[in-house]
């Protein structure tokens, strides 16, 4: 399906065509320190199906416990995050990051990983106390 991205200060959109049944939540520690929050829910797309329009992110490599580099794109004005992918040109795999996406309500998680460091409450939430607003 065809999704649509905007940071919150609205510099940077995008377009990209993804599969909603390749959405995932990250419980790993860096999707929560990157995120500022407790995980983070991505979907897979593709640079041949991606246009950015606006300001160009900008980004942030990070190197992983492994070794890997992963670049990290953000808007430079909001610092909203947008995507990771691969170093580098040509065609290659980029990870959305869901919470930007106008079509975020309909891409519920199909998977989860790195549930080690996952955060113990989660289960919780159901059960709290809240309100709409
Ligand atoms: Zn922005
Ligand atoms: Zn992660």
């Amino acid at each position: 399906m065809q999704v649509h991205g905007q940071c919150h200060c609205g510099a940077v959109s995008f377009t990209a065509k993804i599969n909603p049944d390749e959405v995932l939540v990250c419980h790993c520690e860096d999707c929560q320190k990157l995120s500022g929050t407790s995980f983070r829910t991505v979907v897979p797309a593709s640079s041949t199906d991606l246009v950015f329009s606006g300001e160009t992110p900008k980004t942030y490599v990070k190197i992983g416990l492994s070794g890997a580099r992963r670049e990290q794109g953000f808007c430079g004005t909001c610092g909203s995050a947008l995507y990771a992918t691969s170093e580098g040109d040509g065609p290659k795999l980029y990870s959305l990051r869901v919470g930007v996406l106008a079509e975020k309500a309909q891409l519920a998680p199909k998977h989860q990983k790195f549930l080690r460091s996952a955060m113990p409450w989660l289960d919780t939430l159901p059960t709290l106390p809240g309100t709409q607003t």
